[in-house]
């Protein structure tokens, strides 16, 4: 399995609705761990499936610790059925949006419904960095990036950043 090319802001492709899966087929299977693979080489918690430039409701994450043993996560269709009215605060980055990171509010606890790698309907309840990063990833599902809840000024001098990024990595592969 290959590690995929991520998918740099400002991209359309990550700001569509994904479309849903109908089907757990060896497409979805093949997409998942290439997701996974992506992930862990990148390296990062969390990826949409849109990040790799394929607009289908799937989503990678493992929040495991360093000392752990990895907990990797697949969900297909997931919806955020639940979420605490307390919030947590969290430092985000992307791998669209690379060497960035904010600070962003979002509910401290969710529950979540997906379908698993099985096609079997599961239900999850997150706390800690695995709820901030479900949410993180969901919202990529729906067209929606982390650098949206902050103030158009600091999106904006983000993005400008991320164009002169890809710009120069283009000249980079042209020479
Ligand atoms: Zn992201």
């Amino acid at each position: 399995m290959a590690m995929q090319p991520l998918v740099i802001a400002p991209d359309p492709r990550l700001k569509k609705v994904c479309a849903p899966v109908d089907a757990i087929d060896d497409d979805i299977k093949r997409l998942a761990r290439d997701m996974l693979d992506t992930m862990y080489k990148a390296p990062g918690i969390g990826l949409a499936a849109c990040q790799i430039g394929v607009l289908k409701q799937v989503l990678v994450m493992d929040c495991a610790g360093k000392d752990q043993p990895p907990e990797p996560m697949v969900m297909v269709n997931p919806k955020v059925t639940w979420s605490s009215t307390e919030v947590a605060t969290y430092e985000e980055g992307c791998l669209s949006i690379p060497d960035i990171y904010c600070e962003v509010e979002r509910p401290e606890r969710v529950t979540v419904a997906y379908t698993d790698l099985e096609g079997a309907a599961q239900t999850v309840e997150y706390g800690g960095l695995w709820a901030t990063c479900v949410q993180h990833e969901v919202d990529h599902l729906n067209g929606k990036l982390f650098i949206d809840y902050l103030s158009t000024l600091k999106r904006n001098m983000i993005l400008r950043k991320m164009r002169k990024l890809k710009s120069e990595r283009a000249k980079d592969e042209a020479e």
